[in-house]
């Protein structure tokens, strides 16, 4: 089976993770001259297969929205073929502080990679930016915002990227639709900072990292809402547990129904919740 690639108004596609796995995106330039928007080295296949899908003979730049191995393992394999790799300084403070440790666990399970790619590294993005900056193509303007409050929101690198020419929103994951979010690697009430003011923002439709992509403002507004609504919750619940006024399988079995029973990704409950109750807990 091929990638699910969806067209994002004229300009831009996103490649559509199966069952909640990570997008990616494509925006494209006159002329086959594109910007790539994260890549998994698991997924490079269907990475490439997307780029000749939608006529891309020139990738200019790798964008990293944030310094999760599904959305920055590609690094190598586009920085061996000369692609400059664009992050917020956050990103890519993260992958230089913690990245290393986690490149190795999600990289033990992939014995047939470790073949394919025998040098296959991290790598860390060489054009870095602090706040906001800038990409052009032909016919295209790509502004991309640090959004990480205090540095740490889903991730310490959350940046978001807007496709001025057609007001597209890429929200990286500081968006998922459809999916219970990754939230054990995130500072919940910073995140919940960023979505209010994401809420703020204008756009005409907006791509998560994970799930599928939402045409119309009013549409994608509602999902940054039920994602707000859902952390804010989620953050009550496993403060409960926390102070041991609910066990671990009560806050579980809470998440996992009623508004959020059709959610997909459904193994990350427990997981964010153990990570809660047990790993580092970000205040
Ligand atoms: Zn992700």
């Amino acid at each position: 089976m091929g990638p699910e690639i969806k067209k994002i108004g004229e300009l831009a596609y996103a490649v559509i993770g199966p069952e909640g796995a990570t997008n990616f995106g494509i925006v494209k330039g006159h002329g086959g001259s594109a910007i790539l928007i994260d890549a998994d080295i698991r997924r490079i296949d269907e990475v490439e297969e997307a780029l000749k899908l939608t006529g891309c003979t020139e990738v200019r730049y790798l964008v990293n929205t944030h310094e999760h191995f599904d959305h920055t393992s590609a690094n190598y394999y586009f920085e061996k073929k000369g692609i400059p790799i664009v992050a917020s300084e956050g990103c890519v403070r993260a992958m230089e502080e913690e990245g290393e440790k986690d490149f190795a666990r999600m990289m033990a399970p992939e014995a047939a990679l470790r073949v394919r790619f025998p040098d296959l590294r991290m790598t860390l993005p060489q054009v870095i930016f602090r706040d906001s900056t800038t990409l052009t193509l032909p016919g295209v303007t790509l502004r991309l915002t640090y959004c990480a409050e205090r540095g740490h929101s889903h991730s310490k690198g959350d940046t978001t990227l807007f496709l001025e020419e057609e007001e597209t929103l890429l929200a990286g994951d500081l968006l998922y639709t459809e999916n219970h979010p990754v939230a054990f690697f995130g500072n919940i009430p910073n995140w919940l900072v960023t979505l209010k003011s994401l809420l703020q923002s204008h756009f005409s439709r907006v791509v998560p990292g994970h799930g599928p992509a939402v045409e119309g403002e009013n549409k994608g507004k509602e999902y940054f809402k039920k994602l707000y609504d859902y952390l804010e919750d989620f953050y009550g619940q496993v403060s409960e547990a926390k102070a041991g006024r609910k066990s671990p399988d009560e806050v579980a079995k809470h998440m996992l129904s009623g508004v959020y029973a059709a959610l997909g990704k459904t193994r990350m409950v427990k997981r964010n919740i153990d990570q809660f109750l047990t790993g580092r807990w970000y205040l």
